[in-house]
């Protein structure tokens, strides 16, 4: 099977889940102890008040690993431990998938394709949806509103029954996109 536009997803949220990982280490608070994927380095002493924006990341770093384990042993039960570096992770996940049914690897792009915008997100990246297209009316013009954290269409025509604007969570904003391109593929491979 082809993966093309999905493992430039793959490499992309690898690398974006690394780089909030070493703006975590470059920052480091006081937080849980015991984040061994995080570094190998000694961290610095925890002296300083914890940061919220910090322990966000801590735990979103936590959540998005504990997440791609989630799908990878589902696929192999036989998987074994999760990889303690995190580009390591990506390569574990794609290689105990690789020959996987096709609805778990759908499943695992779509949740690859929504980190990549929660990593985004995450760094404050609020730009990352504009190239995306409304599931509904198939424009670009997508904007993210953080405090509803929803991404809104600006297309005036695309409005919900009540003549609201329409909202997407990130994780709907994935669904569309994967099911879109696998149909794309599905129509290219006939
Ligand atoms: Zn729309």
């Amino acid at each position: 099977m082809h993966h093309t536009d999905s493992s430039t997803d793959d490499g992309n949220a690898a690398k974006r889940l690394a780089h909030l990982a070493q703006y975590y280490r470059e920052h480091p608070v006081t937080g849980p102890a015991g984040h061994s994927y995080i570094s190998s380095e000694p961290r610095a002493t925890a002296t300083n008040p914890a940061a919220p924006l910090n322990l966000t990341v801590v735990d979103h770093i936590d959540a998005s690993l504990k997440e791609l384990a989630d799908v990878t042993r589902e696929a192999n039960p036989q998987a074994g431990p999760i990889p303690k570096r995190i580009q390591d992770v990506y390569q574990w996940l794609a290689d105990n998938t690789a020959n996987s049914p096709e609805q778990i690897q759908q499943r695992r792009d779509t949740v690859l394709y929504r980190q990549r915008l929660e990593h985004a997100i995450a760094a404050g990246e609020y730009k990352v949806v504009r190239p995306i297209r409304c599931p509904a009316c198939r424009t670009l013009g997508l904007m993210w509103r953080q405090t509803m954290q929803r991404a809104v269409c600006t297309n005036g025509n695309c409005t919900t029954k009540d003549g609201g604007t329409r909202r997407w969570t990130l994780a709907a904003l994935a669904h569309a996109q994967i099911e879109a391109q696998q149909k794309s593929q599905r129509v290219r491979a006939t």
